[in-house]
């Protein structure tokens, strides 16, 4: 299904005044394409990505996936970056898979139990899903290291997890912050690429976040953000006005 941002605006307070770290984005990515959200620091990118996965509620706008509003002000008033409810918590599992900048892995446990925990944090037995698990660490390449733990892993390796933990529950949405930040350019450009190709095999609508434009050639749409706003008209980019 697409993931459609609508008129997204997100206004955190600061002291006396306020910030508008997001201001009026429209996007849509289409399903099984990958859309790169570029800017500099600062430039909203990091806020834009928790409005779409659902972690903050936006001031203004909605993000829907297909035809169903998934984020959007509560009823009553502007409630920016207010904790979420359990029924968004369900949805984000079931629906989003998240990759953050530092992968977030857990350090006592392996490669394999890592993407397991996922069916853990469903209610099932961490096993049930094992072959999906295997196939995943497959397809990232990962499969001779099943065994092993975060710490034993490379920064590439254990990022290459942290995606095909993302993917454990089929989402329809995939949303991944600065993924190469902490890799050399030819480790990115590989992680850039593994994403896109994942996402056209598993038909997610893929936002990726950078501030590296040259390791992005194989996304579908590239998009720019300054100061919350998108700006230029976004190569490839399904952007409305
Ligand atoms: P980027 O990811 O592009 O570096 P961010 O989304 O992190 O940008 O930040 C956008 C703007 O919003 C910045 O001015 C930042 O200082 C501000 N901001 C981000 N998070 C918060 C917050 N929790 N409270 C107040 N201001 C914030
Ligand atoms: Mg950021």
């Amino acid at each position: 299904m697409d993931l459609m941002l609508d008129h997204i605006t997100l206004v955190y307070p600061d002291g006396e005044s306020t910030v508008t770290a997001v201001d009026d984005v429209s996007l849509t990515v289409p399903a099984g394409t990958t859309t790169a959200v570029l800017g500099p620091s600062g430039s909203g990118k990091s806020s834009l990505l928790a409005v779409a996965a659902t972690l903050t509620t936006p001031t203004s706008g909605e993000v829907r996936i297909g035809d169903d509003v998934v984020n959007a002000p509560a009823d009553g008033g502007p409630t920016a970056g207010s904790a979420v409810s359990a029924d968004a918590a369900r949805l984000r599992r079931d629906r989003i898979g998240i990759v953050f900048q530092q992968p977030q892995l857990i350090a006592s446990l392996t490669a394999l139990e890592n993407l397991e925990l996922m069916s853990h944090l469903r209610g099932e037995r961490p096993s049930t899903h094992r072959n999906r698990a295997l196939e995943l660490l497959e397809a990232v390449g990962l499969r001779d290291v099943a065994a092993k733990r975060p710490g034993q892993l490379s920064g590439g390796q254990r990022q290459r997890v942290a995606i095909a933990r993302a993917l454990m529950n089929h989402p329809e949405v995939l949303l991944v912050d600065e993924p190469t930040s902490a890799l050399d350019h030819s480790r990115g450009i590989q992680i850039i690429e593994l994403v896109t190709r994942l996402t056209r095999e598993t038909g997610a609508a893929t936002i990726v976040v950078t501030h590296d434009e040259a390791t992005l050639d194989s996304v579908d749409a590239r998009v720019h953000l300054a100061d919350g706003r998108l700006v230029g008209a976004g190569e490839g980019a399904v952007a409305r006005a």
